[in-house]
């Protein structure tokens, strides 16, 4: 843990009942390029952690081991007490609690609204279509899109399909979703629809891991803040000490530039 100017949270690593995600350890290359360097992170129960860095600190990265999108070279990972297996059943299951939204929402463009938020419910949760297609239908009420049903991704704007790519996330009870960059790739005017409804679901007390540049929704949503450098953990605070006391040159540096 050396280098790691930690201001919030427990110091030990012993698993306590809240943790739902914890990395130890965690170590990942691209070839020659060490992109993740002795992660450890623990996320509670409940908790938003919002994941700030510059372009190539390894943050999509981060997500991506956390459902095994991608492997690790070596380390641990566990969702709610159990380690992550390289493959197999125990991994889909796994899986399956951990819910992922993209910058790129990654909708299936042939299938309507309604179809996309039922498809792993029936096919990995194992719903019967009718219970699915309620659920579906409650949750697409639930973000603002329930008018949407029947049309095809392509059909929504680009705030309307995130907010779908968002109730399929949810159509699985997921035990965390991971968001990364979810507005990057909006227009301005369709930024805070999404936010708001990530805002709802925090009040509503989902485990949330955000990566984001939107520093109006870390400072009003997340409970920490974890900022990251050269595929290292540089810092931990809760948004009030990060914001405004930086401990980091790192931090001070990146917070310079965009605030
Ligand atoms: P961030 O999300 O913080 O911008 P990434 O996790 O996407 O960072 O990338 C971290 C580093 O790893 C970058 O240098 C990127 O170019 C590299 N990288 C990401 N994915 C791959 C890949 N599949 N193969 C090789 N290098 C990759
Ligand atoms: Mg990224």
């Amino acid at each position: 843990m050396s280098g790691v100017a930690k201001t919030g949270g427990p110091e030990d690593a012993v698993a306590a009942a809240g943790d739902l995600v914890v990395l130890s350890g965690v170590n990942k290359h691209f070839g020659a390029l060490h992109v993740l360097q002795n992660i450890d992170l623990t996320i509670e129960r409940g908790e938003v952690v919002v994941v700030i860095g510059p372009s190539g600190s390894g943050k999509s990265t981060l997500c991506r081991t956390i459902n095994r999108l991608e492997t690790i070279d070596s380390g641990e990972i566990s969702i709610d007490g159990k380690p992550l297996p390289q493959e197999g059943k125990e991994l889909a299951r796994l899986r399956a609690d951990v819910g992922m939204v993209f910058q790129s929402f990654n909708l299936f463009a042939h299938r309507t609204v309604l179809e996309n938020v039922m498809l792993g419910q029936v096919k990995v949760r194992r719903k019967e279509k009718a219970a699915a297609e309620q659920h579906a239908r409650k949750l697409l009420d639930r973000v603002g899109v329930g008018s949407q049903c029947d049309k095809y991704p392509a059909q929504l704007s680009g705030g309307q399909q995130q907010r779908v790519a968002i109730a399929r996330a949810l159509a699985m009870d997921p035990k965390v979703i991971l968001f990364d960059e979810p507005t990057s790739a909006l227009d301005p005017e369709m930024i805070n629809e999404v936010l708001e409804v990530m805002q709802q679901l925090a009040r509503d007390g989902m485990t949330m891991v955000v990566v984001t540049h939107e520093m109006g929704f870390a400072r009003s949503a997340a409970n920490r803040v974890v900022f990251m450098a050269d595929g290292r953990i540089v810092e931990e605070a809760t948004p009030e000490e990060f914001f405004n006391n930086p401990r980091s040159d790192r931090a001070k540096d990146f917070l310079s530039k965009i605030l």
